[in-house]
């Protein structure tokens, strides 16, 4: 058939292999007067599309369709969609298609908090409909998860901000990172390279934590202040203590990771969110917490107004994406998210050439 019936995409069929992807095709959920039909132009692949297809969060329900970093063209618009989207329009979407609009949770806009929210890919909208991710031609999507793309910014390198970005910008603003702060990021991947650009740019005193010294002239470059490698240096826990207002942790596994040395780093009262999510949990002792009332929480994305406000911050002060891009295909795919689960990624892979793999 192919578009508008169907559209065609890299899947992942089974989890023991799951760096390897066969395209198929699939259809996507009936188009209603909101939606908007993107055709995919790039798609940046995230520490989450690895958790989702090694079974790491879970088994997915297969085959699954990963990519939730997506930038496209709009090619049809519904009959209630508003003039921002015409077809032509370069737009992102990132890891949200689906909430109810309606909720309480919704109307104070935390629409990434609904009960009923719908992952971009590996889940259901309420029709039963299954949601498909940007390793494929096109995506179907209701307005209110599209996304008005700045002219500034080049497709490349703002795909990685629809979810990396805006996952780490919205508990930046939420929890006051700004002139006067300091903010520690833990982990240089994905989501950590723009915490520390993102933080640096509200304008916070950053102090990134790295498990080695490998990434230190990165994070230099990215706009860091101080520079802590945990696994090389002695007693920085005590060096640092009492010292930050804040901490977005961004690390994906809790393998020695040292929570009760990143609390010890907190002012009284300050918080630790974690956006990571490891696929095990933390372990933390009550008693960490008494020394200085300190707060451990984690967030989810960023709403809409907190998506619009970051590409306008990222359009003025230039900040992108340090990106390698690979060509959309088993090829380009496999090796990215290998690399990605290997920690081997400079800092986010960047799925290319679409127009070659889906004429
Ligand atoms: P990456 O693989 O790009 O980066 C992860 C980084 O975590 C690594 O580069 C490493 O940094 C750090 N890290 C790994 N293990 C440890 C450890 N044991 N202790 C401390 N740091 C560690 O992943 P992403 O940036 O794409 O994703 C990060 C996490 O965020 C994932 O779990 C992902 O699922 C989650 N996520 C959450 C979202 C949300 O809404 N909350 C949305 C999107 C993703 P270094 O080498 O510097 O130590």
């Amino acid at each position: 058939m192919g578009y508008p019936e169907t559209f065609e995409g890299y899947a992942v069929t089974d989890t023991n292999q799951w760096n390897t992807v066969k395209k198929i095709e699939f259809k996507p959920k009936p188009f209603g007067p909101k939606d908007v039909d993107i055709k995919i132009i790039a798609c940046g692949v995230c520490g989450s599309d690895v958790h989702t297809v090694n079974a790491g969060w879970g088994k997915p329900d297969l085959p699954v369709i990963p990519g939730h970093e997506i930038v496209g063209t709009v090619v049809k618009v519904g009959e209630d969609v508003s003039s921002e989207y015409k077809v032509g329009a370069r737009v992102g979407v990132g890891a949200q298609v689906g909430a109810c609009l309606e909720c309480e949770t919704c109307l104070e806009n935390n629409e990434t908090y609904c009960p009923d929210w719908v992952d971009t890919y590996n889940d259901f909208y309420p029709d039963g409909s299954k949601t498909w991710g940007g390793y494929s031609s096109h995506i179907r999507v209701h307005e209110h998860f599209v996304f008005p793309i700045p002219e500034k910014l080049q497709t490349n390198d703002v795909a990685p901000m629809l979810c990396a970005g805006i996952t780490t910008y919205s508990p930046l603003v939420r929890n006051g990172a700004g002139p006067g702060k300091k903010v520690g990021i833990i982990g240089i991947g994905g989501l950590g390279h723009f915490a520390i650009m993102f933080a640096k740019a509200l304008g916070a005193e950053v102090y990134t934590f790295s498990r080695t010294n490998s990434k230190k002239e990165d994070a230099l470059k990215l706009g860091t202040d101080h520079f802590i490698a945990t696994y090389e240096e002695k007693d920085w826990a005590t060096k640092y203590a009492r010292k930050l207002d804040l901490i977005i942790s961004c690390g994906n596994s809790s393998k020695n990771f040292d929570l009760d040395g990143y609390l010890k780093c907190l002012r009284v009262h300050g918080k630790l969110v974690s956006v990571g999510l490891p696929e095990e949990p933390f372990t933390v002792s009550p008693a960490t917490f008494i020394k200085n009332g300190s707060l451990l929480g984690s967030s989810h994305l960023g709403n809409r107004q907190e998506m619009i406000d970051m590409l306008k911050l990222a359009a003025e002060k230039g900040i992108k994406s340090w990106h390698e891009d690979l060509k959309v295909g088993e090829e380009g795919i496999s090796e990215a998210l290998k690399r990605c689960h290997d920690n081997d990624v400079h800092y986010r892979f960047v799925l290319t050439d679409y127009d070659a793999k889906f004429a």
